[in-house]
């Protein structure tokens, strides 16, 4: 029996914080009082001044593994995940090959087990060709959700999600549309799994293309009615099928409008947005440049006011980092040529805090980086709080210390970020996956997770209403 004490930190529990020690017994909470004694031979750590959270579930990265090593791995992914208190990751289905059969999903699986520091689930991806056969085969091997990236084709040959436009390739397979959505949201209604998708309307897209020679260029080339288009279309789609939607990486005030007006007329809908839109403005692109480039792109400051009140709100109830690693030289040179995409996981945990407590409540963070994510996943019997049954994931952080984003801090292969430079008011002391610490070569491995629960869209609008 491995037993730990972790004794006199602000402990937040389902209840809200409060003083008090948490036992924990082989990798499970076993009890959440007021009692200082341990058990003989219990390792005590005192949190005297310190929070005590939750891990944080991060539901939206991309480890690149299998597919592209130069930029990260399920090693290097979730070592930097430890580092910064985020104890489950959700790798999206975009790794090569694409997570599109059961077959994929396992091998996938199997690969991760043997290098993650922290836990994870994986994500099925819904192509324009996919049967309801196939989905029924992702949900049964354990696909945490589907995800569709409306507007990206596939590489038949490469078995790869790709960013085009081009269809005259006959290697390239049309992305999936609202007709494939219409088509299969039933199915993942059915099987109880959320349905997750990029929204960015193609048409739209199409419509506003040109050369991106400054920043005001992307942001022209990506309007934001492309997202309010992408999420209003296929929330009619969801609150037809009854199938739980989740907009990943929300990022402008109409995309938040058009959700709202879905979740008033009965869509069972949960948004997600990240800390980059959060934290930085258009305004940022000069000193910046290329790391900053992702898609979405960052938008202006009424977006970021806009995505901010939406938290305070409680209808966007999920941040994600949507961590996305490139090469130095992926990420330099001329800008329309950038890739687009960076890190974020080991900050996301210490960046919201500080929106949280910027926002007026800390005690925010762990919502939107625990407790829904948890939820999402189908995991809230398990992770996601600090309570007696629970898995020992849990964060301690000193409110005290200040940690300032340098490179040289990052353990991702991609050490360079859109939030470099940045400080946040609070410091990781210690993360434990399941009892083992995680942090500065802790011995903790992760496990695979699969749901335990059903995605239930019933009494999810607005879930975080009203809190
Ligand atoms: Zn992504």
């Amino acid at each position: 029996m491995t037993e730990l004490l972790i004794k006199g930190g602000t402990v937040y529990t389902p209840d809200g914080p409060r003083k008090a020690g948490v036992h924990v017994s082989d990798g499970v909470i076993a009890r959440v009082d007021a009692a200082v004694e341990a058990s003989s031979g219990a390792r005590i750590i005192d949190a005297t001044g310190k929070y005590v959270l939750p891990g944080a579930i991060d539901v939206h990265v991309h480890s690149r593994d299998p597919g592209f090593p130069e930029k990260e791995d399920f090693r290097s992914l979730t070592a930097a995940a430890a580092a910064g208190g985020v104890t489950t990751v959700l790798d999206m289905p975009n790794t090569v090959p694409a997570v599109d059969s059961s077959g994929v999903l396992e091998s996938k699986a199997a690969l991760a087990r043997a290098k993650a520091r922290v836990d994870f689930g994986l994500w099925g991806l819904i192509r324009s060709s996919s049967t309801a056969d196939q989905l029924d085969e992702l949900a049964a091997a354990g696909a945490v959700g589907f995800k569709a990236y409306l507007g990206y084709a596939f590489s038949l040959s490469r078995k790869q999600v790709l960013y085009s436009v081009e269809m005259d390739d006959p290697d390239l397979e049309p992305p999936p549309d609202y007709g494939t959505l219409a088509r299969l949201a039933p199915q993942v209604a059915r099987l109880g799994l959320p349905l997750a998708i990029h929204a960015e309307d193609p048409a739209v897209l199409a419509a506003f293309r040109r050369p991106l020679l400054t920043y005001r260029d992307l942001l022209d080339s990506r309007p934001p009615e492309a997202e309010a288009v992408a999420i209003s279309a296929v929330a009619v789609l969801a609150r037809e099928s009854g199938v739980w939607l989740h907009v990943a990486h929300l990022s402008s005030a109409l995309g938040l409008r058009a959700a709202e007006d879905a979740m008033r007329s009965g869509t069972s809908l949960t948004l997600e947005t990240c800390p980059q839109f959060l934290l930085l403005t258009d305004q940022d692109f000069d000193r910046l440049g290329g790391a900053m480039k992702m898609l979405p792109p960052i938008r202006t400051a009424a977006d970021r006011d806009a995505l901010l009140d939406g938290l305070r709100r409680g209808v966007i109830s999920i941040v994600s980092t949507d961590h996305a690693p490139h090469t130095d030289e992926e990420k330099a040179g001329v800008f329309e040529d950038v890739l687009s995409g960076a890190p974020g996981v080991q900050t996301l945990y210490l960046s919201m805090l500080q929106v949280a407590k910027d926002l007026g409540d800390v005690w925010l963070a762990p919502r939107w980086l625990c407790e829904a994510p948890a939820r999402l996943a189908g995991l809230e019997e398990s992770k996601g709080a600090i309570a007696a049954g629970y898995d020992a994931d849990i964060v301690i952080v000193d409110p005290n210390r200040r940690t300032a984003v340098r490179p040289a801090g990052m353990r991702s292969r991609q050490r360079h970020g859109a939030l470099d430079g940045k400080e946040f008011g609070f410091a990781i002391e210690e993360v434990f996956v399941r009892g083992e610490s995680a942090a500065r070569g802790g011995r903790a491995r992760g496990r695979w997770v699969r749901r335990s629960r059903r995605a239930e869209p019933a009494g999810l609008v607005g879930l975080g209403e009203g809190r």
